[in-house]
Order: structure tokens, then C-alpha cells, then sequence
């Protein structure tokens, strides 16, 4: 199948062409024709299938076929919204939608919340077709009567089991409340959980289902690998893994805020460049150790689950669980950060004591088990007990997840506070 043959216009195929992709992913392949009918889609589909593209490129086909109708009169009208749960994946769909879209007329606004609400509004105010946003500062502009959604005729959630996860039901719903009933809706997950189909339940009319890979398992193009550690000397194997391997762009995860910061100097001293991404660090901070990373300015990005959500960084070599996550299924979006668009890539995770439960329960949610390392000079100490695992701020939370760690465990670990 090539790109032709999916009914897009010479403009989108020349963008397409410019980006260097001879062929559709898997899920472009399905969707893209669904969506050109006019349909409703349920995809399950993980980062790194080309999930952003699968939904870009139609949404701008259809913006293309419907141009003839009329502008409105006031606030300019939006056409398309784009609901994302963090502000970094909000950046990212808006740079695919520039990418994409650069041959065609249509113009977009990224909208989240921990930057000035005003340069927000004056391009609102301007004119767009397409807003990409996080649903909390899109309320804002709703509430503030800065944004006029009368005529979205389309809509996507992306990432809808995150955005569910880190409590924005209630906002989205309150979004939907407000948009015209005659419209498509596009509605991308990576699980496939109650939740989700209750919410698609609601927005979705007669949705085509599309499932590209099996639900919660990890990247086949991904070489994973467990190493068995003393938590006192994960550090020093992880610098070892870094310089011994010449590795130069690793990101790693951290369960806490606290834990990326410490971290991160931890390398510095030992003179790996890094850079933290949280979620206490501004906006502005963010962007840039993103920005540095990418551009190979610092070799280390330490990150915790949240901030690191979305985070697309083309051919990223080396993903490194520092800690395991205590949900399962964010092992599965921790590594799908590398291996991604059929690149190879490798996932390792440092595993102390305290963590085998964590492990066991990622291997049931996989259905499979990691190649284990125990490496010489660093083999754990056999006489160390395991211990409650702190979760980072919620002082009386222990290790053993609820629910087998095949669902969320709220209190511990998706409050947005947290991370
Ligand atoms: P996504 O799943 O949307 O986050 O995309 C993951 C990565 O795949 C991005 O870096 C895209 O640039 C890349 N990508 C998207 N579509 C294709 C394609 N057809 N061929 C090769 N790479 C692609």
C-alpha cells in the first residue's frame, strides 16, 4: 500500500514525501480511508505507530474537501479540536499538524494551561481552523468566551485513556457539552479500558474499530533487558551502562519528581550532561531540556511518567527505567518512547529487591518475561530484604499494587500534583 493510494491530495503527499515515509504504518493504512468516509473511529494504538499522521493527515484532507464553506462572521470559527491530556503532547500534534499540513492554507493554535493565557487569545482571535488542547486552559477560553467552537465538525481525543487517567472526564465532557451534535469523532486510546468504552460509548456513532497492536503489549521492535541491582548502586551501573556502551541520548524514568532532580545531578557529577522534565519544572524549563535533548546539547533526559508522555523524539536509542513503575502499564508507554515507527531500539530497567512484585506484574501485563542481566561487579547483594517502595509523597503507600497492577492505582500514582 503507498500513500497514493490512500485519497489524500498532492499537498499532504508532497509533506508526506518531505518527511521521508515511503509507506503508511499499519494504522495510518486502516484509519486514514475510514476517516475520509466521514466515520467514527475507536483506535487502539499506542505511541510510536504513526497514530499522529493516521488522524493528522485525514483531518486535513477533510478540511481541504469542505473549503468552500463559508467563513463566519465574529470570532473566526474552529473546526477541528484536538483534545490532548499534556501540554507536551499538545506541542507535538501541533508541530505533525505544521509538518503536514504546510502546503495547505489551514492554521492552528496549540492551547495549555502554565504559560500567559494572552498570546493564546490574540491568535484565537486572529483565525484558526484547527486547535490542538489540553482540556483544563481550553475551559478557560470557553469560559472566557475567547474561542468560538460553534462549528467544530470535528472532533479527536488523543490519548483518551491517559487523559481519563489523569482526571479530565469531567472537562472533557463539559468540552463536548458545548460542540455542535452533527460532527465526526476520532477517538485514539492505548488500553482499552471500561472507562474508555463508556466514554466512547457516549461520543461515538456506529465507531469503525481499529486495533493495530495487541492491546498492552510492548514494541516488537524493542530489545528489552532487566538488570538485577542493589538500589544503593543503580547509579553507578547506570553510569557504567552509559559511558561503557558510548550511549548518547538515553531517557530515563524516575517514580518521582524528587528522584529525576537527584538524579539528574547525580550524572552531572559524574560528568554525563542531563537535564530534567517534570512536573514542577515551568513550562518554559520543559521545553527547553526537551529542545537540548533532542538537539544532543545534554546526553540524558531524566523524566517521570506524566512529563514524559507524548515525548516523540525521532530514532531515541536507549530508554532506561531507572526505578519500575508501579503501574504496569506505563512500563509499556515508558518504552514505546524508543523502537518506534518500526526503529529499533532498547529498553532497560534497573530492578532492586524491592521491585520484583512490580516486575512480575508487568510480565503478566506483557505476557511475557524480560531477558534478565545480572552483570559481574554488580550482582545484588542475596543477604538484602525488600522493603516498601516509596511512591513519592504518599507516605503510608507500599509496593504490592492493587488489581493484580492491571488497573490504575489512583491515589499512588496518577494525580497530576504528583508528578
Ligand atoms: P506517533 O505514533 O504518531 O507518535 O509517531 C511516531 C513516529 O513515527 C514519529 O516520529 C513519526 O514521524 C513517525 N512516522 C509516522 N508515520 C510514518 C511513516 N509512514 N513512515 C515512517 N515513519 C513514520
Amino acid at each position: 500500500m503507498s500513500f497514493e493510494k490512500l485519497g489524500l491530495s498532492t499537498q499532504l503527499l508532497k509533506a508526506v514525501k518531505e518527511q521521508g515515509y515511503t509507506k503508511p504504518t499499519p494504522i495510518q493504512e486502516q484509519a486514514i480511508p475510514v476517516i475520509l468516509e466521514g466515520k467514527d473511529v475507536l483506535a487502539g494504538a499506542q505511541t510510536g505507530t504513526g497514530k499522529t499522521a493516521g488522524f493528522t493527515l485525514p483531518m486535513l484532507e477533510l478540511l481541504e474537501r469542505s473549503k468552500h464553506l463559508k467563513h463566519h462572521k465574529g470570532l473566526y470559527p474552529v473546526k477541528t479540536l484536538i483534545l490532548v491530556p499534556t501540554r507536551e503532547l499538545a506541542s507535538q500534534v501541533a508541530e505533525s499538524v505544521e509538518l503536514y499540513g504546510k502546503f495547505l492554507p489551514y492554521k492552528s493554535a496549540v492551547i495549555f494551561g502554565g504559560v500567559k493565557i494572552n498570546p493564546q487569545i490574540v491568535k484565537l482571535r486572529k483565525g484558526v481552523d484547527i486547535v490542538i488542547a489540553t482540556p483544563g486552559r481550553l475551559l478557560d477560553h470557553i469560559s472566557q468566551k475567547t474561542i468560538n467552537l460553534s462549528h467544530v465538525n470535528f472532533l479527536i481525543l488523543d490519548e483518551a485513556d491517559r487523559m481519563l487517567d489523569m482526571g479530565f472526564i469531567n472537562d472533557i465532557k463539559k468540552v463536548i457539552a458545548i460542540l455542535p451534535k452533527e460532527r465526526q469523532n476520532l477517538l485514539f486510546s492505548a488500553t482499552y479500558s471500561d472507562e474508555i468504552k463508556k466514554l466512547s460509548q457516549g461520543l461515538l456513532k456506529s465507531p469503525v474499530l481499529i486495533e493495530v497492536a495487541r492491546r498492552n503489549t510492548s514494541s516488537e521492535t524493542v530489545k528489552q533487558a532487566v538488570y538485577h541491582v542493589d538500589k544503593t548502586r543503580k547509579k553507578e551501573l547506570l553510569t557504567h551502562l552509559i559511558t561503557d556502551g558510548s550511549w548518547k541520548q538515553v531517557l530515563i524514568f524516575t517514580r518521582t519528581k524528587h528522584g529525576a532532580n537527584r538524579l539528574c545531578g547525580q550524572l552531572e557529577s559524574d560528568g554525563i550532561t542531563a537535564a530534567a522534565i517534570h512536573g514542577n519544572k515551568s513550562q518554559n524549563a520543559r521545553t527547553k531540556a526537551l529542545d537540548d535533548f533532542k538537539k544532543g546539547k545534554v546526553r540524558v533526559l531524566v523524566a517521570t511518567d506524566i512529563a514524559a508522555r507524548g515525548i516523540d523524539i525521532d530514532h531515541l536509542p536507549h530508554v532506561v527505567n531507572y526505578e519500575l513503575p508501579n503501574v504496569s502499564e506505563d512500563y509499556v508507554h515508558r518504552i514505546g518512547r524508543t523502537g518506534r515507527a518500526g526503529k529499533s531500539g532498547e529498553a532497560v530497567s534497573l530492578v532492586c529487591v524491592d521491585e520484583e512484585e512490580f516486575l512480575v506484574n508487568i510480565e503478566k501485563l506483557i505476557k511475557k518475561d524480560i531477558p534478565k542481566v545480572w552483570l559481574k561487579g554488580f550482582k545484588p547483594d542475596p543477604s538484602i530484604k525488600a522493603e516498601p517502595v516509596n511512591l513519592g509523597g504518599n507516605r503510608g503507600a507500599r509496593s504490592k499494587p492493587r488489581g493484580g497492577g492491571h488497573s490504575r492505582n489512583r491515589n499512588n500514582s496518577n494525580s497530576r500534583s504528583r508528578r
